[in-house]
């Protein structure tokens, strides 16, 4: 494996004191021409794709979180990924389209997630280059906040510009998905299991996504917000209309807008507690009128979460709370096909395949939901026990 030592892309970072825009137009559905016409008001709020991409090749990457249809709203639609490329493409630019699955790199895999998702039609009609490259590159991170050596994909850690296609999700763990988790798409495979088990405080979580912002630095975010996900996303959360496209050159600004729209309060994502968000300047759709009422966010996943104003407990009285407040992963036997995608992404091993059906082990739970967002087949469900709901019901 070689190692790259610089970001590749040599785009300036936003100034933090010039407020970063960020484009809300409506978009009501993934008809064509509904999503074509969106997309050219959203760029054209933010003066144009072509100054972000003056020249040379682009790389799409969309949110590839595993191997759903587009109506699951686990993926980005590939009606926004086509619109984008159709645009590109008419300006004579070469696109790749890609992402890098979590767990073992395997082809089949690969184009079986490409396929689900709709990307290979999307590739097939648009003449785009389907990414099938799964080789890893370590990559040394300058000031890192978290990992100051991260093993990439190969592709995406090399791709000349990168356009960041994410899904508008919320995430159990993370509170929203957008364009700041997106690039957690570009670790390598089995390395994604890996960081979630070194990385479980938050702030080290969150440390490394910023890096990898700073490492990848996306030039423009397009964010598939038509059919958002709610609940406990990022995998089966449940689909919800929201109605957008979110846009901007800022993936924080971008996530923060996101947030807002949602009803997160403030401090409510981690990701703005290590980086409070810069200046936004909302064009469009004023920000006030595309937040989302009743949007449901998701259950309560830390301790300050959940038990807030109980700091004065004992710490061991706090940590058993905690494990009661936090849901639990139980796998359905009738759901599971032994695929044992859950036993690979485990970061704790705390799950194992008995007569081809897989088996928690709550001990070693860290509750860090991996199992659920990787099941193909939604046979992990997360449930609390009779205390953990009492609790998580009182601080409602
Ligand atoms: S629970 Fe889901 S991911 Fe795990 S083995 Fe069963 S089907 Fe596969
Ligand atoms: S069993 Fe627990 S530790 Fe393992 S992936 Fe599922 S939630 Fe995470």
């Amino acid at each position: 494996m070689t190692m790259e030592t610089m970001p590749h892309n040599s785009m300036p970072a936003p100034s933090a004191a010039k407020p970063a825009p960020v484009a809300l137009v409506p978009c009501s559905s993934y008809d064509e021409a509904e999503v074509n016409r969106a997309l050219t008001a959203a760029l054209d709020l933010l003066g144009g794709w072509e100054p972000l991409f003056p020249e040379g090749s682009i790389y799409l990457k969309p949110n590839l979180a595993g191997p759903f249809p587009p109506e699951r709203a686990v993926t980005t639609h590939p009606a926004v990924v086509k619109a984008i490329a159709r645009l590109l493409k008419t300006a004579g630019r070469e696109i790749t389209l890609g992402d890098s699955p979590a767990g073992p790199a395997r082809p089949g895999y690969l184009k079986f997630l490409y396929r689900r998702t709709g990307m290979e039609d999307a590739a097939r009609e648009l003449g785009l280059n389907l990414d099938m490259n799964l080789d890893p590159v370590e990559v040394k991170i300058p000031h890192a906040r978290s990992l100051r050596v991260v093993t990439l994909n190969r592709s995406l850690a090399s791709a000349p510009a990168l356009l960041n296609l994410p899904k508008f999700k919320t995430h159990l763990f993370a509170r929203l998905t957008g364009a700041v988790k997106n690039l957690y798409g570009a670790v390598s495979g089995v390395m994604k299991v890996a960081y979630h088990t070194r990385l479980k405080d938050p702030a080290d979580f969150m440390g490394l996504l910023l890096d990898l912002v700073d490492y990848l630095q996306p030039r423009l975010q397009v964010v598939d917000a038509v059919v958002g996900m709610e609940g406990d996303g990022p995998t089966w959360g449940r689909a919800r209309q929201v109605g957008f496209l979110v846009a901007g050159t800022n993936p924080l600004a971008v996530d923060w807008v996101m947030g807002q729209m949602m009803g997160f309060g403030a401090g409510a994502v981690p990701l703005f507690q290590l980086a409070p968000p810069p200046p936004v300047e909302v064009r469009g759709v004023p920000l006030d009128q595309a937040r989302l009422p009743g949007y449901k966010l998701p259950s309560p996943n830390t301790l300050e979460d959940g038990l807030e104003g109980l700091s004065w407990l004992p710490r061991r009285l706090k940590e058993y709370l905690s494990r009661e407040l936090l849901p639990r992963p139980s796998v359905s036997p009738e759901l599971c096909v032994g695929c044992s995608r859950c036993e690979q992404s485990c970061p704790q091993h705390a799950i194992r395949l008995r007569d081809q059906k897989a088996v928690v082990d709550l001990n070693r739970c860290i509750r860090c939901w991996c199992c659920n967002e990787v099941c193909p087949e939604g046979a992990v469900e997360l449930s609390r026990s009779r205390l953990g709901r009492l609790l998580a019901s009182s601080r409602r």
